[in-house]
């Protein structure tokens, strides 16, 4: 492994990012690979909850400015989501109750993947489509890419999703289970 251990990041949603950025406040070089071309191309969904647990994440892997840029997008804790019947018939409540007025509870996805991505820069490669990976005689990892080239490192960490192409090289008999439930 070099002085200064270079980790390649398969996949750019917002575990891939948010990795990033610990890695990078540990002192390591990384690198990620996200198959889009365009952050903007991929909708991401309507707003996601963090639990304390997520919200001291955040606060021990993201630089000050961009926490901040990720709090500004957060609701107020203790709001209610809810979901109900085409009749309105509520059939689903729930709270997110926090003491504090600073705790992150829940931020709208896009901005969140953007501000993940703001402070990165060239360390995120967009247009790169991770399909496999070898291991080299130096015991380095090199990844290959579908759009064409491939690049080395000293660690590879699959955040790429359900469809995962790194889970699908090194554990090729492992399938998802698909568990019937949906979410409109
Ligand atoms: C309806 C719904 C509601 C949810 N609500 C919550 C919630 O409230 N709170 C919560 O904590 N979690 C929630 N989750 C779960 C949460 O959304 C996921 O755990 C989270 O998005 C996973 O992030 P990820 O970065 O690991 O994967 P993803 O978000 O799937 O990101 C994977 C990234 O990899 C890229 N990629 C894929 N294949 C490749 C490849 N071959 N090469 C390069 N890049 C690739 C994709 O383009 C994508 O950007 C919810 C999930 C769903 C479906």
């Amino acid at each position: 492994m070099s002085e200064r251990p270079r980790i390649l990041i398969a996949g750019g949603g917002i575990g891939g990012l948010a990795l990033a950025h610990a890695l990078r406040r540990g002192g390591l070089d990384v690198a990620v690979f996200e198959k889009v071309a365009e952050p903007e191309s991929r909708a991401q969904g309507y707003r996601i909850h963090l639990d304390a647990d997520g919200d001291a994440a955040l606060r021990e892997c993201l630089p000050a400015h961009v926490l901040d840029l990720v709090r500004r997008t957060s609701g107020v804790p203790n709001d209610l989501l809810a979901a109900y019947t085409d009749q309105l018939q509520q059939v689903m409540a729930q709270t997110f109750p926090s003491d504090s007025t600073d705790e992150i509870t829940h931020v709208d996805r896009r901005a969140f993947r953007n501000a993940l991505l703001a402070e990165l820069g060239e360390d995120v490669h967009l247009d790169r489509t991770v399909t496999d990976y070898q291991m080299t005689d130096a015991g380095r990892v090199r990844v290959l890419f579908a759009e064409g080239g491939s690049d080395e490192g000293d660690v590879l960490v699959g955040a790429d999703g359900i469809g995962s192409a790194v889970r699908r090289g090194l554990l090729p008999d492992a399938t998802v289970r698909d568990l019937g439930l949906r979410c409109v």
